[in-house]
């Protein structure tokens, strides 16, 4: 296969996955060289929506096992396939049902609160999933006044932050990549850009937040930076959110805000990974129907909370 050009590449998967009828999803954190041939990008839950809303029973996505666990569990009537089966998420293998069940005991009056980026088995422990965007209105919507929040210890103390009379317990779990970013990039940043402002994703840590001037999931970066009227940008998220923003708005100029700022995990996926899966249809996601059943609760009680 790497005898073909990557143009050659490309034009091979947009003519296999309409032979296969396949739909070809891509995160906004893969290759763009991926995205440009997906038939949509978008964040994890957007696109497992995607995913329920097509026709298509053949779903391939592009992104790491808990995104196409995710897609496979609101569409358990179809076939799910991720093109590099060694896709992980260090923050999603941080959490274990050890650590959960222990936090439950410890915090038996406790609502558990599971981040999306996180496994199936840890989904089936917790009561209600959040996503980065709508954390802080499901959060609200809850009535109780003690939260086990997982696996994000940081996106977890910026949730707590805007509910100072609930109390909340975490655990040591982060995102490596969001995590890394420190003071001293952003002040460096600053220095060298002083007009543009930070925007920054809530998965990094306290103190890097509270610098900056703009907080936002990684869609409403993406929004924030497209909409506004300011010219440039230091983003400190995902390295490939800056490459899309700088090919969909060339009349502003973005610069990441640290070198750290790229998940290996999800540059993994290459053309010819994606080829081989629309070509074999192997690394199909499978899970028992009593998995599916009790991942899906916590998902299923997001929908509803956020429906309006
Ligand atoms: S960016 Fe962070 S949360 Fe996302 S897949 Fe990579 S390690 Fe996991």
């Amino acid at each position: 296969m790497n005898n073909i050009s990557n143009n050659e590449k490309a034009e091979k998967i947009l003519r296999l996955k309409e032979e296969a009828g396949a739909l070809v999803l891509a995160h906004y954190y893969q290759n763009l060289d991926i995205q440009h041939v997906a038939d949509y990008c978008g964040d994890s839950f957007e696109l497992a929506k995607r995913a329920r809303s097509s026709d298509k029973n053949i779903i391939v996505f592009c992104g790491v096992s808990f995104m196409a666990e995710s897609a496979k569990i609101m569409n358990p009537e179809k076939r799910v396939f991720l093109p590099r089966a060694d896709a992980g998420c260090q923050m999603a293998d941080m959490v274990t049902p050890d650590i959960v069940s222990k936090m439950k005991k410890e915090h038996p009056q406790a609502v558990v609160v599971c981040y999306i980026n996180s496994s199936a088995a840890t989904k089936a422990l917790s009561d209600i999933c959040v996503t980065s965007s709508n954390a802080l209105k499901i959060v609200g919507t809850l009535k109780e006044n003690e939260i086990i929040f997982i696996p994000d210890k940081n996106l977890g103390a910026f949730v707590a932050k805007h509910f100072p009379d609930k109390k909340f317990y975490f655990m040591e779990g982060w995102c490596p990549v969001h995590h890394d970013v420190d003071i001293e990039a952003l002040r460096e940043a600053r220095r060298l850009h002083p007009e543009a402002p930070v925007v920054i994703h809530p998965e990094c840590r306290e103190e890097i937040l509270k610098e900056s001037d703009f907080i936002g999931s990684t869609s409403g970066i993406l929004d924030y930076c497209r909409e506004s009227d300011k010219k440039e940008f230091i983003v400190a998220t995902e390295r490939a959110i800056v490459e899309r923003l700088k090919e969909e708005c060339p009349d502003k100029k973005f610069y990441l805000m640290s070198s750290c700022l790229v998940c290996p995990n999800m540059k993994k996926t290459r053309l010819d990974d994606l080829l081989y899966t629309l070509e074999t249809l192997d690394d199909e996601i499978y899970m028992t129907e009593e998995e599916i059943r009790a991942a899906r609760l916590p998902l299923e009680r997001m929908l509803n909370a956020v429906k309006d």
